[in-house]
């Protein structure tokens, strides 16, 4: 399958955010999204699954040719898109094993599925991700800890199969065993049916997990594109030659720039 992304505009409460992305996806491929904060990485995300607090001004979404951006976003789930968020919320009322049963039910077409086959996969998945397998009956992320929240996503991704996820900084704030246990996830999906785009600051995830292509966003726009060895240099240089060379605008002056969150510096290792 495709997934393109041509000249793709958003705008949220007025402030334009995304100025023309290009981006073309084949699944059997994995694509790392890097960039400042501030740069639209998120903004992109909620846009392919059809957040609907974004306005979409230009562009166009394809998935194997269908118009993505005319779909609702459970539609877009059951084709096929997935996102894991960069901050799960939590749903009280709702057990992880109802949500994922559901979920798993929809996605593969209103299929009842067996409650004893669905909950062998379910102990499965969740033994490979080394998830305690008392969360099947607690409430979908409620309590849980930025680790097990994240882990939550990556169970949900084996779970429905998509043909393309977009995780977003997934690895922000997990500590290695974490890091390592997302990156198992992703890696069990890498075949010639599924595609993913990595949305990171980091390299870390990385070497865990090897992009075929790595994209750098800025100022709302896909400035450079490389492969591997593009994501060594930003850590090993930070962003400050992104901004010299593919900036237009001053700090600050950002489509939508909150500049606190724009300016935010080179690659840094947050503490853990
Ligand atoms: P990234 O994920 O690359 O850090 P985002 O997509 O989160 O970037 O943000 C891009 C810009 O859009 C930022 O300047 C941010 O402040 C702004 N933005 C994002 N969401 C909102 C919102 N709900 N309301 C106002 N501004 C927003
Ligand atoms: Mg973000």
């Amino acid at each position: 399958m495709k997934l393109e992304i041509r000249d793709l505009r958003a705008s949220i409460e007025d402030k334009q955010i995304l100025n023309g992305i290009d981006l073309t996806l084949s699944t059997g491929e994995i694509h790392a999204l890097m960039g400042p904060n501030g740069s639209g990485k998120s903004t992109l995300s909620n846009v392919i699954m059809g957040h609907p607090s974004y306005t979409v001004t230009g562009g166009e979404i394809l998935l194997d040719g269908k118009n993505v951006l005319e779909m609702a976003t459970d539609e877009r789930a059951r084709l096929g898109l997935f996102m894991a968020f960069q901050y799960p919320v939590e749903i009280p009322g709702i057990t992880v094993g109802r949500f994922l049963k559901r979920a798993v039910e929809i996605r593969f077409d209103g299929e009842a599925v067996s409650s004893r086959g669905f909950l062998k996969g379910l102990r499965a998945d969740m033994e490979f991700l080394e998830i305690d397998q008392q969360f099947i009956n607690r409430y979908l992320n409620e309590g849980f800890s930025g680790g097990e929240k994240k882990r939550m996503e990556i169970l949900q991704m084996l779970m429905l199969k998509p043909s393309f996820a977009v995780l977003d900084e997934t690895d922000s704030g997990l500590d290695i065993d974490a890091l390592k246990i997302v990156a198992r996830g992703v890696n069990r999906l890498r075949d010639d049916s599924f595609g993913a785009l990595v949305i990171t600051h980091y390299q870390r995830i990385l070497q865990h997990v090897k992009p075929d292509f790595v994209h750098v966003m800025y100022q709302g726009r896909v400035v450079t594109s490389g492969g591997g060895e593009l994501a060594q240099t930003l850590e090993s240089q930070g962003y400050d030659w992104v901004r010299e060379q593919f900036g237009t605008q001053e700090e600050g002056e950002h489509p939508g720039g909150k500049s606190g969150e724009a300016t935010a510096g080179p690659l840094r290792l947050e503490s853990e």
